[in-house]
């Protein structure tokens, strides 16, 4: 991107920018916490050159590991892979899964959350404007999934997540839409409100408040950083057009190569997130269109998602690897079994959870091995080869990674640099023993499986829905959440008898 490009599009993040969270970006970081928009510049490259290596402050989360803490932390036994965690993160950890594992305790808990996070509540009941309920659900459930509500919260959790020894973060902005199949009902994050650029042409608002809080998400992030792009947050006209299975406006598709370029600048990759299947025809056309169009090296830009709970996923991803190969780009295959089945219409997703863990487990296989045997014979004789790929398992099933890396490293001894690139990411606040498991998993010369953490960052209002989509997450998985619970428990015991001795 050239200076001039560049400066452009600074400041059309800062003359359009509405958002009361790209506000407070400016106003953290900005020198005299000013709001006055001519600082944004330097506040800009503030957050580009953000210095990953320097010491942090205390404070109570993961996210907010002191950088004393986090040496005793390392130094201390690793006899379990929580050891490394701070004990008032421990603890918090240990009282929301204690909670969500308990169906007597996560009912109503989700009930109060779904009823706070309806928009429109009045002052009282809204998390955003009582400053007392604010720091209620900010301390016991927001710090535990979330990164922050403005730049300055959110680089520390960064800088304290690429310390544990993760790759990198997925750095996701909350603002998304959901649709409901059995109620038909859509939650929009706003109205489709109009607003004039200078060329005097018409431009959603709703579109400009993503573009620039996207935007702001990609300064945020560096090298080993991803920026994960809920698409459907920038409201209803793009919404319209995925769920008729379009590409959206002239000005979402803008939006994205600018956001697409800036990652590019600042080393960091895209992912396209899958979200209700209402939308997916949509938004899988854009990923597609734009893995087309910005992967063109071997390690790709942008990233697509794939929902292995989804009977159809198989053959939709047959398809894209052999466009791909085709095309000549590189493919972004991220693996989910996906996180919609509460609202998607059950009848597209496999009859039992075996069914998607053999989905799921089949599809690593075969791309690991490139057995194009369920794919179309992909790589076949006389076939279309296999693409370019690399492959993300963003999964907390610890069966599933632990298999998954194995079968990466057998592949590394027989291919070396030519087996396919294998990544792993677990979301912030959850799996954390599996995430550090994995990073425990060394190789014989001493190297980590790439272990990111994916969390979410945006005013505590915007990020309630995806906060109880995580609560709905872990009733539904009871059987890890105990096994995580056990872990947990475990490792607070063994502190207190080492504490003791
Ligand atoms: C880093 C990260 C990024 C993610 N990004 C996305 C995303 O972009 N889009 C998205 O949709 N999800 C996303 N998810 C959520 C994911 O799809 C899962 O909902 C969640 O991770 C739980 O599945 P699992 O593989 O971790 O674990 P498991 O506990 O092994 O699997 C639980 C999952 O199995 C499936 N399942 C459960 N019961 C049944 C049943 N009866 N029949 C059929 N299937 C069943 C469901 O998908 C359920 O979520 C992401 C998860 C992570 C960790």
């Amino acid at each position: 991107m050239s200076n001039a490009t560049r400066e452009i599009l600074r400041s059309r993040v800062v003359k359009t920018s509405c958002h009361h969270n790209i506000a407070s970006f400016y106003v953290a970081r900005s020198p005299v916490r000013s709001k006055r928009l001519n600082h944004v510049p330097r506040v800009w490259m503030a957050a580009k050159h953000f210095d990953h290596s320097k010491n942090i402050s205390t404070s109570s989360s993961i996210s907010s590991l002191s950088s004393q803490e986090l040496q005793t932390g390392t130094e201390r036994s690793t006899s379990t892979p929580l050891s490394i965690l701070p004990t008032s993160y421990l603890l918090r950890s240990l009282f929301v899964s204690s909670v969500t594992s308990k169906p007597y305790l996560l009912s109503p808990s989700l009930s109060i959350l779904s009823f706070l996070s309806q928009p429109h509540r009045i002052a009282l009941l809204s998390t955003d404007r009582n400053p007392v309920l604010h720091w209620i659900v900010k301390r016991l459930l927001y710090d535990q999934f979330c990164t922050g509500e403005n730049a300055a919260e959110v680089q520390k959790v960064m800088k304290e997540m690429h310390k544990f020894g993760f790759l990198g973060v997925i750095l996701t902005y909350a603002k998304e839409t959901t649709f409901d199949h059995k109620s038909k009902k859509t939650e929009v994050p706003g109205s489709v409100l109009q607003q004039v650029d200078d060329a005097g042409k018409l431009q959603c608002a709703e579109i400009e408040t993503w573009r620039a809080g996207t935007l702001q998400t990609v300064y945020m992030c560096s090298d080993g950083d991803k920026i994960a792009l809920k698409l459907t947050g920038a409201g209803p006209t793009v919404t319209e057009a995925f769920a008729a299975g379009q590409l959206p406006s002239k000005q979402m598709l803008d939006a994205l190569d600018e956001i697409c370029e800036a990652a590019r600048e600042n080393k960091a990759q895209i992912i396209i997130d899958a979200e209700s299947q209402h939308f997916q025809k949509g938004i899988a056309k854009t990923a597609v269109m734009l893995m087309k169009k910005y992967n063109t090296q071997k390690a790709p830009l942008v990233i697509q998602t794939y929902q292995c709970y989804l009977k159809r996923t198989r053959d939709g991803l047959a398809k894209d690897l052999a466009k791909a190969a085709q095309e000549g780009w590189s493919i972004g295959v991220k693996l989910v079994r996906g996180a919609y089945m509460s609202t998607d219409e059950r009848s597209r997703i496999h009859d039992t959870k075996e069914d998607t863990d053999k989905a799921y487990d089949g599809i690593v296989r075969d791309l690991l091995r490139r057995d194009g045997d369920g794919f179309k014979g992909l790589g076949k004789p006389g076939n279309t080869p296999w693409p370019e790929m690399s492959v993300f398992l963003a999964t907390h099933n610890k069966n599933t990674v632990m298999a998954a890396h194995k079968l990466n490293q057998q592949m590394v001894a027989e291919e070396g640099a030519k087996a396919v690139p294998l990544e792993f990411a677990q979301l912030h606040g959850m799996a954390d023993s599996v995430s550090f498991s994995l990073l425990n998993a060394k190789n014989a010369q001493g190297e980590a499986p790439k272990v990111s953490k994916c969390s979410t960052w945006g005013s505590l209002g915007e990020c309630l829905a995806y906060l109880l989509r995580r609560a709905v997450e872990n009733r539904e998985a009871a059987s890890r959440t105990q096994d995580e619970l056990d872990a947990l428990r475990a490792e607070v015991k063994r502190r207190m008898f080492s504490f003791g001795r």
